[in-house]
């Protein structure tokens, strides 16, 4: 946050609200809402978010971090037991159709550039567990070339540039944490006894919470933070 907030690498910032959420295998994840005082406009959208794969030849330690974290899948034909695969399809519209140039103006999010190979995209070999597959650009999560390379992790980075998207982001940023609670009982239970519910024990029994979770608690480090300056 210091990094985008104090450093103002993407400008001045007017307001921004986070969440972090825990992973069931315990890795953190936070959602991050920034609002700038100068908007980017479309013309800008380029410099700020990519959804290409980078040169190698050019800059390889972002070639490297891309390939390495922001490459979805693949899933569809080549993967079709990919944990994103819903009904034959995959639920996170991967791959994405090849765009000449980024679009805005529909409602929502914009279409980032994504050339195609013949008409000058990049395309990078991926190793899956059954071989080398080659994967172009339509297989690009939009990331930060910035975040990317300073922080060398999986950062997704999108514009926003309709209410309908600031409404999406905002639910995500404020849902609560997973929890789930099942019972199993001796099939020859008596039907007719009340049953007592301890919700608080439901509750206790169904919170999730990793080690790495709990450390983050006891140092009170924050979980969800909004600043309005
Ligand atoms: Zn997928």
């Amino acid at each position: 946050m210091d990094f985008i907030e104090k450093y103002e690498v993407f400008g001045s910032v007017r307001c921004w609200m986070y969440s972090v959420e825990w992973q069931k295998r315990g890795l953190p994840h936070a959602h991050i809402l920034i609002w700038l005082h100068n908007k980017i406009t479309s013309d800008e959208i380029d410099d700020v978010i990519s959804a290409g794969i980078p040169r190698a030849d050019v800059d390889k330690d972002l070639h490297a971090v891309i390939i390495k974290n922001m490459i979805h899948g693949p899933c569809g034909t080549l993967n079709p037991n990919s944990p994103c695969m819903v009904d034959g399809k995959c639920s996170k519209k991967y791959p994405r159709a090849f765009t000449a140039n980024t679009i805005t103006g529909d409602d929502g999010y914009p279409r980032y550039r994504r050339r195609s190979t013949e008409d000058g995209g990049n395309s990078a070999a991926v190793h899956m567990q059954n071989g080398v597959i080659e994967v172009d650009n339509r297989w690009v999560v939009p990331y930060s070339p910035l975040l990317s390379k300073t922080y060398r992790a999986h950062i997704n980075v999108e514009y926003c540039n309709s209410v309908k998207s600031i409404k999406y982001i905002s639910k995500y940023v404020n849902k609560g944490s997973d929890m789930a609670v099942f019972c199993v009982q001796p099939e020859n239970s008596d039907r007719n006894a009340v049953q007592v519910i301890d919700e608080i024990a439901q509750y206790q029994a169904g919170r999730y919470i990793s080690s790495n979770e709990a450390a983050w608690r006891i140092f009170h480090s924050p979980c969800m933070n909004v600043i309005q300056q």
